[in-house]
């Protein structure tokens, strides 16, 4: 059945594969209980003509561990086979699986400013992306590598971040593409050339995804190095992760490493290209823990009471519910530990609390010219979402207009009565809203439908003199509860990374940091307004320089908005028009600032 969406076409070009290649000989059936359960992939490929929901629901029970292709003497890609399926059912809106949400809130944390990290050294040229895994469960581990790389490459950077293989085998292919090749623009703009990774599927994903990045592992770097692991006498047995399974180069790194140590191996049945998956692979232990353990089963008997070494976190924690498992990273660094029966590495919720003292750590070393943090949202559907904003809020204006003048409530829109009203109580109406529009940046309270409703009841030119008044003060408010009230309170919540940009920032440019935040709204105005607090710009300084920054905006949305209940009647003035050009001059200021830092330096770089 031809199809014409992404996924789609891939599934059918998949599908052609596997029903003119698969002659249903059984050679990958043997060792897999899901392919036991359905039959060979001939059958399920025919299953899928028409791909109804049931047949494409049938690829989230695959492994996808490849040892079907490693088996199969056609040479099909039958774990990319199963692979579409998923895409095609995300794509269809069906692969949404309440059981996948954790793991999604797993990946969606790694990529989130909180626990990302790139520091790169100048001349920086290859970098250590350890992965959230071994961070979480051994972030001890991930320092010692780390100095062991920087043994041989003293510019070598480090990058806390997650690869997104989740997303990758749940079929959630646009999501990847636009956040992996967010990162991979951003290192290659910096002029990284090589990643070095620890994670097979960091390994994996690289691979797949990477553009101007050699892949090498760090087993790779480290058996090439002279590094001299701590001898240890024991006999092990060696899981190979299946989704790195074509790597022997890797493999063979392994064993040198441990070999070096004195460690003996003796190989499992399946091992090297024909490993079997630990039971995690494909997010399968989800939706199917009893088919996943099988996997784990299957490996505690082939190693027959030898403590198993694996290179993966991920492998290490599934196989050890199953049978003694050690990280190669353990075993390297504290044999003595690892070797001893002794179960090693973190568990949640200590993963997450590791990952961020990790981070931590790595943020108080000195050496690095280049630090960032990332966005749990990819910038283009950041930038999407800003550009959408003036749209939605144009439509909500027709709509309103529409509404008023079919429902003929124009007539009751009168602005001149309004104002009158507002007049008859005297000083008391602005003393009311001067003061509401003061308390608002305190409490965290939006200010724009207080500026549009000052236009509204005052007019152009009181709107402005009072919309501006109350702006200013509730931006010193905040300043001063800062600076004098709330210190350490404000201090706590303010410790990110841009954060602490500000402030050198602010020490290094003074009042001019002021004024370039209030023109390019690149900060959160009500928290800024308590971040300056904590910075040594003088009080004074702030207080002028904000208020004649914040004056331009001011007066284009007083401008607009003073005219607003009649352009909602239907009538469009002068007014209104002079005020969608101020407020598109005021757009415009970011957008230019943009463009130019744009020609001047890469985009993403924050320090
Ligand atoms: S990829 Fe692994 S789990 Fe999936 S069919 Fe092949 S052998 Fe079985
Ligand atoms: S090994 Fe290859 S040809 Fe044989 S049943 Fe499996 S997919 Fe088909």
């Amino acid at each position: 059945m031809a199809t014409t969406t992404n996924a789609g076409r891939a599934l059918d070009a998949r599908l052609g594969d596997i029903l003119t290649g698969c002659n249903d000989c059984g050679a990958c059936v043997k060792g897999c209980a899901f392919l036991k359960r359905h039959g060979t992939p001939g059958a399920i490929a025919r299953a899928c003509t028409p791909p109804t929901s049931e047949a494409l629901a049938k690829g989230f029970e695959c492994s996808l561990c490849g040892l079907c292709s490693a088996v199969c003497p056609k040479g099909l890609d039958l774990e990319g086979f199963f692979l579409e399926l998923r895409r095609a059912a995300v794509e269809r809106g069906e692969g949404n699986y309440p059981q996948h949400k954790p793991l999604l809130n797993y990946e969606r944390l790694g990529t989130s400013r909180r626990f990302t990290l790139y520091r790169l050294p100048d001349e920086c040229r290859s970098v250590f992306f350890p992965g959230c895994s071994l961070s979480g469960t051994s972030p001890a581990g991930v320092q010692r590598v780390f100095d062991e790389l920087k043994k041989s490459d003293p510019a070598v950077g480090i990058v806390f971040d997650c690869c997104l293989k989740p997303s990758h085998s749940l079929g959630r292919a646009d999501y990847v593409d636009s956040r992996f090749s967010e990162m991979n623009r951003w290192l290659v703009q910096l002029g990284v050339r090589e990643v070095l990774v620890a994670c097979p599927n960091c390994q994996a994903m690289f691979q797949k995804f990477g553009s101007g990045l050699k892949v090498r592992t760090v087993w790779e770097a480290l058996a090439e190095s002279d590094l001299k692991p701590r001898p240890a006498a024991a006999t092990v047995t060696v899981h190979d992760p299946c989704v790195i399974r074509f790597e022997a180069p890797v493999h063979q790194a392994v064993r040198t490493l441990l070999a070096r140590q004195g460690v003996k191996v003796e190989e499992m049945r399946h091992s090297g290209r024909r490993t079997l998956c630990c039971g995690q692979g494909g997010a399968v232990n989800l939706l199917d823990p009893k088919l996943a353990a099988s996997w784990g089963e299957l490996r505690k008997k082939e190693a027959d009471g030898r403590r198993i070494v694996t290179y993966c976190a991920g492998c290490t924690q599934a196989l050890g519910n199953h049978t003694p498992t050690s990280h190669l990273v353990d075993v390297i660094f504290t044999p003595e530990k690892a070797l001893a029966g002794k179960r090693l590495g973190a568990k949640e919720p200590m993963t997450y609390l590791n990952r961020l003292r990790l981070k931590r750590t790595f943020l108080a070393k000195e050496g690095f010219a280049v630090t960032r943090e990332r966005d749990a949202e990819s910038p283009d559907a950041v930038q999407t979402t800003k550009r959408r904003k003036p749209l939605v809020l144009a439509a909500a204006l027709i709509a309103l207009v529409a509404a008023v003048q079919l429902s003929g409530a124009g007539q009751y829109l009168q602005q001149d009565q309004l104002r009158a009203v507002i007049g008859s109580y005297g000083a008391l109406a602005p003393a009311v809203y001067v003061l509401i529009y003061a308390l608002a940046p305190v409490l965290f309270l939006p200010g724009l439908p207080i500026t549009i409703a000052g236009g509204v009841l005052f007019g152009p030119v009181w709107g402005v003199v009072y919309a501006i008044s109350g702006a200013t003060i509730g931006a010193s408010l905040a300043f001063l509860v800062a600076r004098y009230v709330a210190r350490d309170w404000v201090a706590a919540k303010l410790t990110g990374l841009r954060w602490q940009r500000l402030d050198r920032e602010v020490e290094r440019h003074g009042w001019k940091v002021v004024a370039f935040t209030r023109l390019v709204p690149a900060f959160p105005f009500n928290l800024l307004n308590y971040a300056f607090g904590l910075t040594k710009v003088p009080f004074l300084h702030y207080l002028v320089v904000s208020f004649f920054c914040m004056l331009p905006a001011c007066i284009a949305f007083i401008v607009f908005s003073s005219s607003l209940l009649g352009l909602i009647g239907g009538k469009v003035s002068p007014t209104t028009l002079l005020g969608i050009l101020l407020i598109a001059g005021v757009s415009l200021i970011p957008v230019l600032y943009r463009r130019v830092k744009a020609r001047r330096e890469p985009e993403p770089v924050t320090d």
